[in-house]
């Protein structure tokens, strides 16, 4: 059943209903096809699935569980297709490796996914094409000075990691577009709901599914979103294998294929010769969190604002990078381009160092100590001895990454009960605070003033609450 109405259909309808039931039989979930292949229905249909791409043969090249999940990310980034990927890696594989050449070159962000920064400094690097990295991502003179004639792509996070820099997508957009180069955007952290970066220019969105789209954590995958404004004429040279005239007379299908050749491109000619194909399972699972993704982001953003501001007012912190609060360097972009908020991903440098934020995430009950992110529970991470441990201390400094530094992902719990978990935590962390680092830590004096402080009592609920679950439950 499709929306017909004849206006747009607004997010949270097009969360469950868009592209969904096509089946004969009518099920009201999209099933789980988990199936290698389809029977073809005649002599005839084969050769027209393997020369026309009608229909289905076999699940590498296309599976209607994973269908149904691209249908549903095109509509709700407002792209025209899009490709399910077995993860966010792959996603970003198949879109660097399928548009970047030998020789070619990338302009990226510095602030991004460390595996991301990987992939291009080695793995890409191994294939041959080079990367060259943007600090000062908001000023188009930067991204303009690295643009060479071999630059096939532009590439950045709209909320990055750690230090939640917020991109300014219509100022690099122009510059892309000036350059007839696609701006890729990875979404993860801003998820779909809070931002749509096609609307602002951008050409290529990127998703790790396994965070806030499945939003459960079971499940990993990645999805490829593409504006379908591919213009082959603007610089015929980007991509050349769309103009070879191939045995089976390729050049007239991607002409004829218009502003799509370029995902069409990635998803007959790349994702399924690099196989990262998602189990029909997977796909079932992503498609079932998205639609709870706007409840669930709505719930963990105000979640988070409130636990970055409490933590902002506590003695044991130094600093917290959360784009919504005042003292965020661009909390001024953020403002322009996400109106809901800013997302639930953020991190805490404590005053303590080291043994201070040891002692936190050996502390917490409530928070789950993991690598992960965007899902329903709340979660907190090392980056200097984890995600970050492989970079070196000035360039962790440049990323926002201290001794000090938590990451948190916000979920969906009662916001007193993390509230509660953080405030003893913190008081283990500044017991445990480094004694060569006595400036920066807070003494329990200052904690025990702050704790009694009217504004954090009114947060925090010494007396258990009768009839509520006990402790041990989390
Ligand atoms: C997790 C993540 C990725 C990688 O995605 P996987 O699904 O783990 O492969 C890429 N980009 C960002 C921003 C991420 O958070």
């Amino acid at each position: 059943m499709g929306i017909e109405t004849d206006r747009p259909a607004g997010f949270a309808t097009r969360q469950l209903h868009a592209a969904d039931g096509t089946a004969a039989s009518r099920p009201r979930a999209v099933p789980i096809h988990l199936t290698a292949g389809f029977e073809f229905g005649s002599f005839e249909s084969a050769s027209e699935h393997f020369y026309g791409g009608v229909g289905y043969g076999y699940t590498r090249t296309g599976n209607p569980s994973a269908h149904a999940v691209e249908r549903k990310l095109a509509s709700l980034e407002s792209g025209a297709e899009a490709i399910l990927t077995a993860s966010g890696q792959s996603s970003l594989a198949v879109t660097l490796l399928g548009l970047v050449p030998a020789g070619g070159h990338v302009v990226s962000s510095t602030h991004i996914y460390e595996g991301t920064r990987s992939l291009l400094l080695q793995n890409l690097a191994q294939a041959g094409a080079a990367t060259s990295f943007v600090s000062d991502i908001n000023d188009p003179e930067a991204w303009r000075a690295l643009i060479r004639d071999e630059t096939r792509a532009l590439l950045a996070e709209s909320i990055s990691n750690a230090l939640n820099r917020i991109l300014d997508i219509r100022v690099v957009a122009q510059v892309a577009a000036e350059h007839g180069i696609p701006l890729i955007i990875d979404n993860t952290l801003a998820t779909p709901f809070l931002l749509r970066p096609l609307e602002h220019g951008a050409n290529i969105v990127i998703h790790s599914a396994s965070k806030f789209l499945a939003g459960h954590g079971s499940v990993l995958g990645g999805v490829i979103v593409d504006d379908g404004r591919f213009d082959a004429g603007t610089r015929p040279d980007h991509l050349p294998r769309l103009g070879d005239a191939g045995p089976q007379g390729e050049a007239a299908l991607w002409r004829s294929l218009g502003g799509r050749a370029r995902i069409a491109y990635l998803r007959d000619v790349v994702a399924p010769r690099l196989g990262p194909t998602p189990s029909p399972l997977s796909a079932f699972l992503i498609g079932q969190g998205i639609e709870t993704l706007s409840l669930r982001v709505r719930e963990q953003t105000a979640n988070a604002l409130r636990v970055a501001r409490w933590l902002q007012g506590h003695p044991g912190v130094q600093s917290v990078d959360h784009p919504s609060l005042s003292t965020h360097p661009d909390h001024d972009v953020a403002a322009r381009y996400l109106p809901l908020g800013c997302g639930s991903v953020f991190t805490v440098t404590l005053k303590g160092g080291l043994a201070a934020a040891r002692a936190v995430v050996d502390s917490v009950k409530v928070f789950t100590h993991m690598t992960h992110l965007g899902d329903v529970r709340s979660l907190i991470l090392h980056p200097a001895s984890t995600s970050h441990l492989q970079r070196s201390l000035s360039e962790r400094e440049e990323l926002g990454v201290y001794p000090g530094t938590l990451r948190l992902s916000i979920g969906i719990e009662d916001v007193d009960d993390l509230l509660a978990d953080l405030d003893h935590a913190l008081r283990a962390g500044a017991r445990a605070a480094d004694p060569d680092d006595q400036s920066r830590a807070p003494s329990p004096r200052d904690v025990e003033a702050w704790q009694n402080s009217p504004d954090t009592r009114a947060f925090l609920r010494p007396e258990p609450r009768s009839g509520e679950r006990s402790e041990e439950g989390v």
